[in-house]
């Protein structure tokens, strides 16, 4: 039997549902919840990125601005303006939108974002809530959507084995924390492991964060196991999964597809963290 797909779009419409009714509940307090994207420079890539998250923030009530500065602004004046935005009672969520100019040096910026304002873990603050169990913390984006993903599609996770495949700090290693949160016995794989196929072969759930296109073929896959596909790998006008997904339907249960999998899914998390900001910024 072919594996069930996990699209992203069905547990982006329930996350809707939800941030739209605390967005509501908030507003009724007088509180408008607000996410600002701090950009430096003109990468379209980064301009792309923050007008598709403003978009869906504002679908969902959420206001959204985009702060553009200068690409040759000095490090000096580009940490003021963060000192400022921290500052600024109306944004509850901050994204400093990366990779910075080379000028801006991120690891000075990381420790100047506010932790209670910083939604996707740029701040070491978060990443350490991540590590410690946490919950007044914010994980970054992409490891909590597959969490979203794998909650939603009741994939059971205690006492699973999961296996995941990279060790990032925007990816592999919050993936790991969280899923040991979830009570999953973790193993977490990098470039240097030996028979990667063999240890992901023990996996009931292969979490895959490489960045090398089709690279996890059937031989890394337990019969029946659920495979969460991060890569997003751009080949000419192709956009292509670390998994190769088409033989991988026919030996996991459950397989995410690349595009329209945890992707899909990451700006929502952004979204539900900002909700949550403004809620601990007005107890
Ligand atoms: P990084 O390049 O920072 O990390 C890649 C990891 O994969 C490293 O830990 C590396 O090991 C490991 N790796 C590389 N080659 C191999 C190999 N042959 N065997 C085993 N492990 C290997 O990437 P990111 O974590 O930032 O991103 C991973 C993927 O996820 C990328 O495709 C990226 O585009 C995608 N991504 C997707 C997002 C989404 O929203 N869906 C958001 C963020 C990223 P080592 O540490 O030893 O070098």
């Amino acid at each position: 039997m072919p594996a069930k797909l996990l699209t992203g779009k069905e547990v982006a419409q329930k996350m809707d549902q939800d941030i739209q009714k605390e967005v509501q509940e908030l507003k009724a307090k007088g509180i408008n919840p607000t996410l600002k994207i701090v950009i430096a420079g003109d990468a379209p890539d980064s301009l792309a990125y923050a007008n598709s998250a403003k978009k869906i923030a504002e679908k969902n009530g959420i206001l959204c601005d985009i702060e553009q500065l200068p690409g040759s602004t000095s490090q000096d004046d580009f940490v003021k303006t963060l000192k400022q935005r921290n500052a600024d009672k109306g944004a509850n969520g901050i994204i400093v939108m990366r990779p910075l100019p080379k000028q801006i040096s991120e690891d000075v910026v990381k420790y100047v974002l506010a932790p209670e304002k910083d939604i996707d873990c740029f701040n070491p603050v978060n990443a350490g809530k991540v590590m410690a169990g946490d919950l007044t913390g914010f994980p970054p984006a992409t490891p909590q959507a597959v969490m979203e993903m794998l909650r939603f599609y009741e994939i059971p996770m205690q006492g699973r084995e999961a296996v995941v495949i990279g060790r990032s700090m925007v990816v592999g290693k919050p993936m790991s924390m969280l899923l040991l949160g979830e009570n999953a016995t973790v193993t977490v794989c990098h470039s240097k492991t030996k028979d990667l196929p063999g240890v992901c072969k023990r996996a009931d759930i292969v979490v895959a964060a490489i960045g090398k296109a089709k690279m996890i073929t059937t031989d890394y896959i337990k019969p029946g196991a659920t495979v969460m596909d991060v890569g997003i790998n751009v080949e000419g006008d192709k956009l292509f999964g670390d998994v190769d997904t088409e033989p991988a339907k026919e030996v996991a249960g459950a397989i995410t597809p690349v595009p329209g999998g945890v992707g899909t899914v990451t700006t929502r998390v952004l979204l539900k963290h900002v909700v949550k900001a403004a809620k601990l910024q007005n107890p």
